[in-house]
């Protein structure tokens, strides 16, 4: 075996990755039958069937209820829509407390502030990356209200026991399932697994339309007030449960019909694409389980995970070889990992601003999640549908071939 190639060795990859692309004929072809048609939205402001959207919209959504098992899908402009929307169908009100992760795309927490409302953190659980019964009891109070419980890199959250709980304390819960269009818990589609769950189909997304997003609802109420919120509903409110609804502030969070013709089809190819992530994932996950120290991301037996992304715990004790000069030495192989994903939510100045000495956003509030983001985690996006046999191999020779030097890179500056 060479030398690594950070100390002047032969680089294991010397081409560039595939990158993921989901975009092919069929969309090119729903994108030019909506511009051919010269109507590219067809929402009014305004009571009547319009205030709905147009064809394309609707018939999104009714693909969408369909294919994930849900009575009422409401699309979006993007999943931060969605989130912000969700939260304007509980009615939050000032004051009111939401429990959100710390360790997710910052959206997931900020809904609440849009309403004056106060985000909680709680801690993830270091198996799923996700919110569990047990890290949302413990910052509880009698103000809260609701919870947003993010499916992490596609790991649908235990649902079922944060389910009872809200049953138990009367809180509404908010799936955050844009990473994890194809996950399932149990059997059900993650989305459906609260009482609303919002999908992204932003371009990074396992399906996409360039921006975009979807909440879904088996709850007529919280359906109502979604499109209320979508569309300036305090218009229309009157012709509506005016007195249930008058607290509604309506934004535009419309999709385009060119943006929904396209997640139409995008949606037919989500599985094959849920499998070419699931495929590669546990191909790299079997290959490198071999090297200690650098273990995959398990699984709960009882779901299905898309993989968003390829997670690996990392464990530099056992390794002997900070975190920072193992993500170097491997992409001087050409092979680049993610180091910690992101900073725990709080560590934002946001946070502390508005509620200085707070504890709740101070440093070691959320161990967990800090520990994963300062050392104990490591990512890859090399395991999308793209990546050939070939591909696949160059990722783990890389991995093998640090691992096999680590004791000469913990040793010798570059
Ligand atoms: C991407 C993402 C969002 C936001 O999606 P947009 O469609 O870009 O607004 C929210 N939550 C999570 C977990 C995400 O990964």
């Amino acid at each position: 075996m060479s030398e690594l190639a950070l100390f002047g060795g032969t680089k294991v990859r010397t081409t560039a990755f595939p990158t993921y692309v989901t975009i092919g004929e069929e969309e090119q072809a729903a994108a030019a039958r909506v511009v051919s048609k010269g109507v590219l939205s067809d929402y009014l402001g305004r009571s009547g069937p319009r205030f709905l959207g147009g064809p394309e919209v609707r018939a999104l959504e009714d693909e969408w209820c369909a294919h994930f098992g849900a009575k009422y899908a409401v699309s979006v402009n993007s999943a931060t829509s969605g989130l912000y929307a969700a939260i304007g169908a509980i009615g939050l009100r000032p004051g009111d407390e939401v429990v959100v992760s710390p360790f997710t795309m910052s959206a997931s927490a900020t809904g609440p502030l849009v309403y004056g409302g106060k985000p909680v953190f709680a801690d993830i659980d270091a198996k799923t990356f996700c919110l569990t019964r047990e890290t949302i009891e413990k910052v509880l109070t009698d103000k809260t209200r609701a919870v947003v419980v993010v499916d992490l890199f596609g790991h649908p959250a235990d649902m079922d026991p944060i389910m009872d709980l809200a049953r138990e304390r009367n809180l509404i819960v908010v799936e955050d399932a844009a990473q994890a269009a194809g996950s399932t818990y149990r059997g059900k589609a993650a989305g459906t697994l609260a009482h609303m769950g919002v999908y992204s189909l932003n371009v990074h997304k396992i399906i996409q339309c360039g921006e975009g997003g979807v909440v879904v609802t088996d709850d007529a109420r919280l359906a109502e007030r979604l499109r209320l919120v979508r569309n300036h509903g305090e218009v229309i409110v009157r012709e509506t449960n005016a007195h249930e609804n008058a607290d509604i502030i309506g934004f535009n969070y419309r999709m385009t019909e060119i943006e929904a013709a396209i997640s139409r089809e995008q949606l037919k190819k989500l599985e094959r694409f849920a499998k070419g992530f699931i495929e590669n994932t546990e191909y790299l996950h079997g290959k490198l389980r071999k090297v200690p120290g650098f273990t995959p991301l398990g699984v709960l037996p009882e779901c299905r995970s898309v993989y968003y992304q390829c997670a690996f715990h990392y464990d530099a004790e056992a390794i002997g070889v900070p975190r920072a000069r193992w993500l170097e030495a491997l992409r001087a192989e050409g092979v680049p990992f993610g180091g910690g994903y992101v900073e725990p939510l709080y560590f934002q100045p946001l946070y502390s601003e508005r509620w200085p000495g707070d504890a709740g956003y101070a440093r070691g509030a959320c161990p967990t999640a800090e520990a994963m983001w300062t050392e104990r985690l490591v990512t890859s996006s090399l395991n999308h549908p793209q990546m050939t046999q070939r591909d696949l191999d160059d990722v783990v020779r890389a991995v093998e071939k640090v691992y096999a030097r680590r004791h000469e890179l913990a040793k010798r500056p570059s």
